[in-house]
């Protein structure tokens, strides 16, 4: 089945009692019971809800993976991954990722002796040498947020592989539309669906995609255990959100190769951070495992003051000042100061995240009103 049939009726069946075409919102806490052990697979809406159920077979069909689960934040899918782990574990994890999964990493799982090594995965090298017999799981992002950083899954994935540890791949910029990282070879798929899976900037929510029954069952072992499940309202959203993810990432793309290019050529601007130019370090890579680059890009102006890129993001009027990414509406954010505050400045610059650099999540409005918006801002 072709991805834009596939993603329209993920996860969709007429609901049992009354054949409605979309899922209806289970708002139940509880389920009747015929006798005592005896039901109809549901029993308390911690550990089961039809709304999410639906949810979680599109999860699973739109990254081609057996097994889905939804949980109540992009963070809460990444928290339960590293519940898999035990005191003394090492995790081997990209430098440059989202500042709340690095706040995750070092300010909550290093306190329950979980050690991180982070590198630059780009080089896939420097992945293979970190391994000892203490690890167990490789965390990417790729692209990255908000450097545009690739990372070779495959090769990732051959590495983690022959060693016998879990890979998991944050797959929230380039969404399921774009990059299906369990078909080259990863072990876990994370998404933050409060962004493009969503896609109206109405919900957070999170989910994990495996082939791995085992893995399935202990992650859903924690999920039901912790307790970080979505609400069937969140759900549906979600639901919702999926069935136009094709058409919106399609003008996503369009106009990100419009806007990254007008950038790119506009006299002020110092540097564009986009995948899709030709002379980017992981375009050859990009090209092999994604059907295309996306909405997400960030520059950097001539003039590289933090005064000069605070009176740009003050400017826009189309692109709205704000966290987040993957919505319908142009965002414009200021990594440094909001989007990756939690990372301390020395490691941001190391990293090459700049005090000046500005990140924007370009949305599906006409293409040429967003130029004109950033033209004026830019001045
Ligand atoms: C937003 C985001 C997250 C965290 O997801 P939440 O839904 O906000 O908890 C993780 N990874 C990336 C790449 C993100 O953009």
């Amino acid at each position: 089945m072709k991805i834009a049939t596939k993603f329209i009726h993920a996860g969709a069946e007429p609901d049992p009692s009354t054949g409605a075409i979309m899922t209806p919102i289970y708002q139940t806490s509880t389920y009747v019971q015929e006798a005592p052990g005896v039901n109809k697979g549901y029993e308390y809406a911690r550990s089961q809800n039809p709304t999410r159920k639906a949810l979680e077979d599109a999860y699973a069909t739109i990254e081609n993976a057996k097994y889905a689960l939804a949980f109540s934040s992009g963070v809460a899918a990444t928290d339960s991954v590293m519940k898999l782990l035990q005191p003394g574990d090492e995790v081997i994890a990209a430098n440059d990722m989202y500042g709340g999964t690095y706040r995750l990493f070092t300010k909550v799982y290093e306190r329950f002796g979980i050690v991180f090594k982070y590198t630059d995965t780009t080089n896939v090298s420097n992945v293979k040498q970190l391994i000892t017999a203490k690890t167990k799981l490789v965390w990417i992002e790729t692209p990255t947020n908000p450097l545009m950083n690739i990372t070779d899954i495959a090769a990732v994935a051959a590495i983690t592989k022959a060693a016998g540890i879990l890979l998991c791949v944050d797959n929230t910029f380039a969404s399921p539309y774009l990059q299906n990282p369990l078909d080259l070879g990863a072990d876990i798929v994370m998404h933050s669906a409060t962004k493009y899976l969503g896609g109206h900037s109405d919900v957070i929510q999170g989910c994990l995609m495996m082939n791995d029954s085992a893995l399935k069952d202990q992650l859903y072992f924690i999920q039901k255990s912790c307790g970080a499940v979505p609400g069937p309202m969140d759900c549906f959203l979600v639901l919702r959100g999926i069935k136009t993810l094709h058409v919106r990432m399609q003008r996503h793309c369009e106009n990100g190769e419009k806007i990254a290019h007008y950038l790119r050529n506009h006299p002020k601007v110092k540097k564009v951070y986009w995948c899709g130019f030709e002379d980017h370090p992981g375009y050859t890579v990009a090209r092999q495992q994604m059907r295309g680059f996306g909405g997400m890009m960030s520059f950097e102006l001539k003039d590289d003051s933090v005064a000069t890129a605070t009176k740009v993001l003050s400017s826009t009027k189309l692109f709205s000042l704000a966290e987040s990414l993957g919505g319908v509406e142009s965002l414009i954010n200021h990594p440094a100061s909001m989007t990756h505050a939690s990372i301390p400045r020395e490691e941001r610059i190391k990293h090459g995240l700049s005090d000046a650099l500005i990140r924007l999540s370009v949305g599906i409005e006409d293409a040429d009103d967003l130029m004109a918006d950033l033209e004026q801002a830019i001045g």
